[in-house]
C-alpha cells in the first residue's frame, strides 16, 4: 500500500463513525456505499482480470463477458422493495398444484467448475431451448445467477435468444442469488450480497428478478434466513431437502415461515423429488396432488418440482408431454399450473396467506449435511476472512473517498465479492466436493483476499 494512501486509510478508520453519520445525512453530496455497490454491477465482470480468470477455469476460448452491453432495462435498483416486476396474480380455484420444471446444477461436487462451464451449463440452456420449440406451453425454471453469467460469457451468440424466452415468460428466473449457497456458514452480509448482485444481474439483463429463494438441495436453513430474505425483498422460499431428514418433522407443505424479527416468507417445504419424472396425467395422480394445503373457501394449493439434476440438462420429453396433457386435458378436480417457483406467492391473496399455517423457528437437518460443517476447514477460514476483509475494505474505501477524494473502487469490490460468493455453494463451502474442486475454490478465495487487501491499487 502506498504511504500517503496508508495514512489516509488510518485516518479514515478513526473517523469512520463520524463519516457514516455524515454520509447518511448528506446523501445528495456523498455517495452512500450501499447504493454505490448496487448502482452498477456490470463493470465488475467486464474487467480483464475477471475474464482471464474465467478462461483459466474453462480452458477454452472466452467470448467477451459482455455483461452490461445491453442496458435495455431500468437502471434503478430498489433493494428491499418489490417494485422490479410483478407478474399478474391469477385467481386460485379448487385444488391447484404449481408444477415447477427444474434443472439442478451442482456448480462443484463430484466434478469441478470446469465441467459445469463446459457441459452442465450449455446443455441446460440449449436442451430447454429445444423443449420450448417442441412444447408450446412448457415453462422452465432455473436458478443460480453464476450459471447465467457463465452462459453469457461462453455462449454470447445465444444470449439474445434467452432474453427473448424470458421476455415471453417461458424461461422463468428463479432464486435471485449468485448461486444456491449454503445458508448456515455465510454471514448475513454475504447472503444480502448474494441478493444484491444476483438481483442486479437479472434486472439488468432481463428487466426483472425473481422474488424467491430457491434452494431445493441445501443442507438446512437457520432461523435468520426468513428475516434476511424478507429484508432483501424476497417473498417466497422453496426446498425439498428437509424431507431427507430434518431435525424436526417438516412443519407444513405450504405455509408461512417466520424469522427472528417476525418477517415471513411463503414457504414450500415439501416440493417432492427435484428430479421427479411425470409418467401419467398429473391431474389424476396422487403424488402430484398428495401435499395440498387449505387456503380457505374450499381451495387448496400444492407445490411440486419435476426435472433433472445434478448435472443440469432439461426435463425429459415424456414428463413435459404429460404436463402439457395435464394442462389441456385435466381429469377429476385437480388442476395444475406449469410456472415459476415464485408464482404461488404472487397468486395468493392476503386472505389466503392469512389462512396458511405458520412456523416460527429454524429448519435444520440432522442427516446428510451435518458432518460437512466440520470438514474442509481451510475453505471455511478463507470464506470468513474474505467476509471480514471485504467489510474492512468497504469501510476504508468510503472513508478514503470522503476524506481524500480517492475514487470508490466499486468495480474491484463487486468483482471480489462475487468471486468468493459463488464458492459458498452448498457442495463447495460446506466441504462436500471432491479435492480437485478446492484447487479452484482456494484460488478464487485467495484472489479475492488479495484484491480486498489492496483495494486502493
Ligand atoms: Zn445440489
Amino acid at each position: 500500500m502506498r504511504k500517503p494512501v496508508f495514512i489516509v486509510v488510518i485516518l479514515a478508520c478513526l473517523l469512520l463513525t463520524l463519516v457514516t453519520i455524515k454520509v447518511r445525512g448528506q446523501s445528495t453530496t456523498v455517495q452512500n456505499p450501499a447504493s454505490a455497490a448496487a448502482d452498477d454491477v456490470t463493470a465488475a465482470f467486464k474487467s480483464e482480470a475477471f475474464n482471464e480468470h474465467r478462461v483459466s477455469h474453462a480452458a477454452q476460448p472466452s467470448g467477451d463477458f459482455n455483461f452490461g452491453q445491453q442496458p435495455a432495462h431500468s437502471s434503478h435498483f430498489s433493494f428491499g422493495n418489490n417494485d422490479w416486476h410483478a407478474a399478474p396474480a391469477q385467481e386460485i380455484n379448487g385444488s391447484m398444484v404449481y408444477m415447477v420444471a427444474n434443472s439442478h446444477i451442482d456448480t462443484q461436487w463430484n466434478w469441478t467448475v470446469q465441467d459445469t462451464i463446459r457441459q452442465w451449463v450449455p446443455r441446460t440452456f440449449f436442451d430447454n431451448f429445444k423443449l420450448f420449440e417442441q412444447f408450446p406451453d412448457y415453462k422452465f425454471n432455473f436458478e443460480g445467477v453464476i450459471h447465467y453469467m457463465f452462459f453469457k460469457e461462453y455462449h454470447p451468440e445465444a444470449w439474445p435468444k434467452l432474453q427473448a424466452y424470458v421476455a415471453q415468460g417461458r424461461w422463468k428466473l428463479a432464486g435471485s442469488w449468485i448461486d444456491a449457497v449454503d445458508t448456515n456458514i455465510p454471514s448475513p452480509e454475504s447472503l444480502m450480497r448474494q441478493a444484491l448482485y444476483g438481483k442486479r444481474f437479472f434486472k439488468h439483463e432481463f428487466g426483472h428478478a425473481s422474488e424467491d429463494i430457491y434452494l431445493p438441495d441445501c443442507f438446512g436453513f437457520g432461523y435468520a434466513l426468513p428475516s434476511i430474505a424478507a429484508h432483501s425483498g424476497f417473498r417466497s422460499f422453496s426446498t425439498q431437502k428437509l424431507t431427507w431428514g430434518g431435525a424436526i418433522p417438516s412443519p407444513f407443505a405450504v405455509g408461512r415461515w417466520q424469522g427472528v424479527d417476525g418477517s415471513t416468507l411463503i414457504a414450500s417445504l415439501r416440493g417432492g423429488n427435484y428430479v421427479a419424472k411425470v409418467r401419467s396425467n398429473p391431474t389424476s395422480n396422487e403424488y402430484w396432488g398428495g401435499e395440498l394445503t387449505n387456503i380457505g373457501d374450499g381451495k387448496r394449493v400444492g407445490f411440486r418440482y419435476f426435472g433433472v439434476g445434478d448435472q443440469g440438462g432439461a426435463p425429459d420429453e415424456t414428463s413435459v408431454a404429460w404436463v402439457e396433457k395435464g394442462l389441456h386435458e385435466p381429469q377429476g378436480t385437480l388442476r395444475i399450473r406449469n410456472t415459476s417457483a415464485d408464482q404461488l406467492a404472487k397468486d395468493l391473496s392476503a386472505q389466503e396467506i392469512a389462512a396458511l399455517p405458520v412456523y416460527n423457528g429454524e429448519l435444520v437437518m440432522k442427516t446428510h449435511g451435518v458432518g460437512c460443517y466440520t470438514s474442509q476447514a481451510a475453505m471455511k477460514m478463507w470464506n470468513r476472512r474474505n467476509e471480514q476483509l471485504a467489510d474492512a475494505a468497504e469501510r476504508a474505501s468510503v472513508a478514503a473517498e470522503y476524506i481524500n477524494g480517492t475514487p470508490y473502487p466499486r468495480e474491484r469490490l463487486r468483482e471480489s465479492w462475487t468471486r468468493f460468493l459463488y464458492h459458498q455453494f452448498h457442495d463447495d463451502l460446506t466441504g462436500t466436493a471432491i479435492p480437485q474442486a478446492y484447487v479452484f475454490s482456494w484460488n478464487d478465495e485467495l484472489i479475492s483476499l488479495n484484491q480486498f487487501a489492496h483495494v486502493d491499487e
